[in-house]
C-alpha cells in the first residue's frame, strides 16, 4: 500500500545490539495496534552517541531505547528525567515531546509489572542478586512499591554498598548488604528471591550460587535471564515447589511500557510475547 504519510520512528541504540529482539516485538505490536510507526535497531559506539542523540532530535524521532554502554552516559544529553530515571541514575528509554528529549526507565517497572501477576510487593521482603543496572532498577521501583526490606546481595562489596546507600537514603527502604561468598542460603523471613545478575545469559546449565535446599515452596523465585528462559535457577526452584517468573515477563512488560509511553497506545502484551518466543526460538 503507497504511503499517504510520513511514518513515525523510533529505534534502539547500543553497542552490540545484533540479536536484539525488541524490533522484532514492536514491529508485531504496531502492526496489530493499526499504527504506521518503525522501530530501528542502530548500533552506535560510546564515542558517537552525542552525535546520534543530535540525530535523533533532527529527523524527529518519537522516541528510543538506550542499551549497553548507553544508559548512563545518555543523562546528560536528555532534557529531564523522571523520577525513578534520576534515583536510578540510568535511562532505558527516551520520549520526544515537541522538542524536548525526557528520560524514563522501564527496565524495573518492567519487572514490577510482572511479579504482580505472583503477588503484590507492598509489606514483602526481597532478595536481589547482583546490584547492576538491572538489580538498581529492580530495586527502586520494589522500594517505590512498598517492599519492607530489600537484601541485596552482591559479590562484589563497594557495588552492592552504593545500591544499599540509595535504598536506604533515597528511595527510603530498610535495605542491607550481604556479602556474596559461597552458596547463599535464603532465609526464612524472605518472600521473594530474584536474580539480576547475569549468570545463565546463554547457559542454561549455568548455577547462581544459591542453597538449592533452601528454596521454601511458598517462596517466588525471579530470574531477569531470558535467554535461554528456563535457567538452572528456575527449574531448581520448580523443583522445590516454588512460584516462578521467568525474564520474559520482565521484557515483555517494559517493551508495553515503552510503547505506551511512545505512542499513547496499549499495546496487546499477547502479541509481543508471541512475536519474543517466535525471534527466540522457544
Ligand atoms: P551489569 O553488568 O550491570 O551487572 C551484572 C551483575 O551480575 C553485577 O552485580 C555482578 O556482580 C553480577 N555477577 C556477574 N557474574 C557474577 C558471578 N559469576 N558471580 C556473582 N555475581 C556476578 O549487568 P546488568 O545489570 O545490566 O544485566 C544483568 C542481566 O540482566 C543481563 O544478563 C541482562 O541480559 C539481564 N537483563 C534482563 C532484562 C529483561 O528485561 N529480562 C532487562 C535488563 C537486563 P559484581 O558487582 O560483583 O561484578
Amino acid at each position: 500500500m503507497p504511503h499517504q504519510a510520513l511514518q513515525e520512528i523510533v529505534c534502539c541504540l547500543g553497542q552490540p545490539v545484533a540479536g536484539n529482539p525488541t524490533q522484532y516485538m514492536m514491529e508485531k505490536a504496531f502492526v496489530a495496534a493499526g499504527l504506521d510507526w518503525r522501530y530501528l535497531t542502530l548500533e552506535v559506539p560510546a564515542d558517537k552517541l552525542t552525535d546520534a542523540v543530535r540525530g535523533l532530535r533532527a529527523m524527529g524521532f518519537r522516541g528510543a531505547n538506550f542499551t549497553i554502554p548507553h544508559k548512563v552516559a545518555v543523562i546528560p544529553l536528555l532534557d529531564s528525567l523522571s523520577p525513578a530515571a534520576e534515583l536510578m541514575g540510568a535511562v532505558n528509554c527516551v520520549k520526544r515531546d515537541g522538542a524536548k528529549l525526557l528520560g524514563e526507565n522501564t527496565d524495573g517497572k518492567g519487572f514490577v509489572q510482572s511479579l504482580r501477576s505472583l503477588l503484590d510487593p507492598s509489606g514483602k521482603r526481597i532478595a536481589i542478586l547482583g546490584s547492576g543496572g538491572a538489580a538498581r532498577a529492580i530495586a527502586v521501583e520494589l522500594g517505590l512499591s512498598g517492599a519492607a526490606e530489600i537484601v541485596i546481595v552482591n559479590r562484589t562489596v563497594g557495588r552492592g554498598q552504593d545500591l544499599v546507600s540509595l535504598l536506604n537514603d533515597k528511595v527510603k527502604v530498610n535495605s542491607r548488604l550481604v556479602h556474596w561468598k559461597g552458596d547463599f542460603e535464603v532465609p526464612a523471613e524472605i518472600d521473594v528471591l530474584i536474580n539480576a545478575t547475569s549468570i545463565g545469559l546463554g547457559d542454561a546449565q549455568a548455577q547462581v550460587p544459591v542453597d538449592v535446599a533452601t528454596l521454601r515452596n511458598e517462596l517466588v523465585v525471579a530470574d531477569v535471564i531470558f535467554n535461554p528462559p528456563r535457567t538452572k535457577l528456575i527449574r531448581d526452584a520448580e523443583g522445590r515447589g516454588c512460584r516462578t517468573l521467568d525474564g520474559l515477563g520482565m521484557l515483555v512488560n517494559q517493551a508495553v511500557i515503552g510503547f505506551k509511553i511512545w505512542t499513547g497506545v496499549d499495546p496487546d502484551p499477547e502479541v509481543m510475547r508471541d512475536a519474543l518466543e517466535e525471534f527466540l526460538n522457544i
